[in-house]
């Protein structure tokens, strides 16, 4: 397992385990869930279909509570054990009274405001009193973080301005990225600047549904007529600026022994640079920090390089700090030409090693 820091203390697994698990004929829980832990997963996401596998966390992880991260959704209703949404305080309070009753937990690590897609559902979870409600459980120590889950970078912009959130549950992947997909909401551009305003301001990404619900691993579902491979969806979210876990839905323990699989994976199988064919013109020349172009003949980390630059534009400066300690920066390119040549992003790095040296001599 790889495990990555969050600003608020926490090394927490690059794969998390989320609430597709399901406690149907065939499928223990139990057993998936302590496969999971014994595997280095610490991360828990329960926004999940079914009430039923709540049960199965508590009588797994109640032992090691200190050692696992709990993110609970306000906003998550599970009426006869089925999920369903719904934003009134009296009905919140009590699932999520019960859900800890079953997690045998007394507190929660990350308290979320659930599926914002809406401005008027913001409006509505602030009125109906949800917000001040997970503020006023931070104040008892009861919630530690607040954060938020959303489709819509508008709305996710809007979240963290109120300055008290401090991780974001987003759907990322290649096909909404890049305008594809029933939840691609916003621009490419638009996407991108908000991983980035995630990093730079110390708000971890959780990821939700990084295969597009699985239309990306089939050719004839995927909006790119190819599919994709779970591994290259993963590597692609793992590599966007802010994102600390990815939540790949796993029903039960054979779906998770294949997720976990992507540590053993050649970089090959990693390999997801085949989405430059199929991205759109606009999206093209973005460093979208594949690695496809290495290796580099001066040795340089060429989209390492590229995401510092990225972020230290947008204000991060723990990035230009991070930038400054390369020991081979920008200004070491020989302009060979190579990573031109492989980048099936159209990028022209070259001219782009040239602009961030001068960023960075400024
Ligand atoms: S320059 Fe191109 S190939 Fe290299 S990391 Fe960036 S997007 Fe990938
Ligand atoms: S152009 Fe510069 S960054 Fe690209 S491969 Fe050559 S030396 Fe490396």
């Amino acid at each position: 397992m790889e495990y990555r820091k969050l600003s608020t203390g926490q090394d927490i697994s690059v794969i998390a385990l989320g609430g597709a698990l399901q406690v149907s004929e065939g499928q223990r829980a139990e057993e998936a869930i302590d496969f999971a832990y014994e595997n280095g997963i610490n991360f828990f996401d329960f926004a999940a279909a079914e009430e039923a596998p709540f049960a199965a966390y508590g009588n797994i992880l109640a032992s090691v509570r200190n050692k696992v991260y709990f993110q609970v959704h306000f906003g998550a209703l599970y009426r006869d054990g089925k999920y369903a949404w719904g934003l009134d305080l009296d009905d919140i309070k009590k699932s999520v009274d019960a859900q800890m009753k079953a997690l045998k937990t007394d507190y929660i690590d990350f308290g979320f405001i659930h599926c914002l897609d809406e401005e008027q559902d913001w409006v509505t979870y602030c009125d109906n009193g949800v917000f001040d409600y997970i503020k006023e459980l931070k104040r008892d120590g009861v919630v530690r973080h607040i954060g938020c889950s959303t489709h819509t970078p508008k709305l996710a912009h809007k979240i963290i301005d109120t300055g008290e959130i401090e991780h974001m549950m987003f759907s990322i992947n290649p096909a909404y990225d890049f305008n594809h997909g029933a939840y691609a909401s916003g621009e490419t551009s638009e996407r991108l600047n908000l991983y980035e305003r995630c990093e730079k301001e110390g708000i971890g990404i959780s990821v939700m549904k990084p295969f597009a619900g699985g239309t990306l691993l089939d050719a004839a579902t995927s909006p790119f007529n190819q599919a994709l491979t779970k591994y290259q969806c993963i590597q692609y979210c793992l590599d966007k600026p802010g994102v600390k876990t990815v939540i790949p839905g796993a029903f039960n323990k054979k779906h998770l022994e294949e997720v976990l699989g992507f540590f053993d994976a050649a970089p090959e199988e990693r390999d997801y640079s085949i989405i430059g064919s199929f991205t759109p013109t606009d999206a093209k020349g973005r460093c979208v920090y594949c690695n496809h172009c290495q290796p580099c003949p001066a040795g340089l980390d060429v989209a390492l390089i590229n995401k510092y630059y990225d972020l230290a534009k947008a204000g991060d400066e723990l990035a230009e700090d991070h930038y400054r300690n390369l020991e081979l920066k920008a200004s070491d390119c020989i302009s060979c030409g190579h990573c031109n040549e492989r980048c099936p992003f159209g990028t022209d790095q070259v001219a782009k090693m040239k602009e961030i040296a001068e960023y960075f001599d400024r």
